[in-house]
């Protein structure tokens, strides 16, 4: 089972009330159990909703494949006041502290 990233799933539920389907994601996804989760439209945040930024601051038995960049589901680079550089989002950091293997689309 593999907990993906909504958005590259095709679902509009970006801050900018967009998706971001991934061709690529979707096909290494085929014959695949998906959970799609968007953590910030679960936490009630809306769609649209302002952009989320990030300031300061063995299971392997479920991969979560998430979107790289996001504040949320990055997992190696996340945007922090506005610039990207290396760290991983809150729910990467979330599934991580449980001992989940979380997998960038990016790295597909
Ligand atoms: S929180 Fe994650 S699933 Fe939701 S739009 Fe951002 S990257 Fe996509």
């Amino acid at each position: 089972m593999v907990l993906v990233s909504a958005c590259l799933l095709g679902e509009a539920c970006r801050y900018d009330g967009r998706a971001q389907r991934s061709e690529r994601v979707l096909a290494a996804l085929e014959g695949k159990s998906v959970v799609p989760i968007c953590p910030e439209a679960a936490a009630g945040m809306g769609i649209p909703r302002p952009p989320v930024d990030l300031s300061g601051g063995t299971g392997v038995d479920v991969w979560a494949l998430l979107k790289e960049k996001s504040p949320s589901c990055g997992s190696q680079r996340v945007y922090d006041t506005g610039v990207l550089r290396p760290g991983e989002g809150i729910t990467t950091a979330l599934l991580r502290a449980d001992g989940r293997t979380v997998v960038s689309d990016e790295d597909l």
